[in-house]
C-alpha cells in the first residue's frame, strides 16, 4: 500500500490518539490504526470507523468512562 499523499511506502500500524469531539469537549481515543510514517496520513479501516462511530453514540448517552486530562482554552482572534 501506498500514501495518497505522499506516495510514501513506508506504512505501519500505530497506536495513535484519536480525537472525538463532545459539544465543546474533545475526547482522545487511543486507536491502532495504519500511519504513513512520512507525512502523518492516517488511514482507518472500515472497523476503525465503526468504532469511531460507536464511540461518538456512547458519548453521546454519556455512556463511556472518561477521565480528564486537560482543558480547552481560547484566545481572542489574533
Ligand atoms: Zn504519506
Amino acid at each position: 500500500m501506498k500514501c495518497v499523499i505522499c506516495k510514501s511506502s513506508d506504512i505501519q500500524m500505530k497506536i495513535v490518539e484519536e480525537e472525538i469531539k463532545a459539544g465543546r469537549d474533545i475526547v482522545l481515543i487511543p486507536m491502532e490504526v495504519l500511519v504513513c510514517l512520512n507525512c502523518g496520513e492516517r488511514y482507518y479501516d472500515r472497523k476503525a470507523m465503526r468504532k469511531i462511530e460507536e464511540l461518538r453514540d456512547r458519548l453521546k448517552r454519556h455512556d463511556l468512562e472518561v477521565e480528564e486530562v486537560g482543558k480547552v482554552f481560547r484566545a481572542p482572534a489574533a
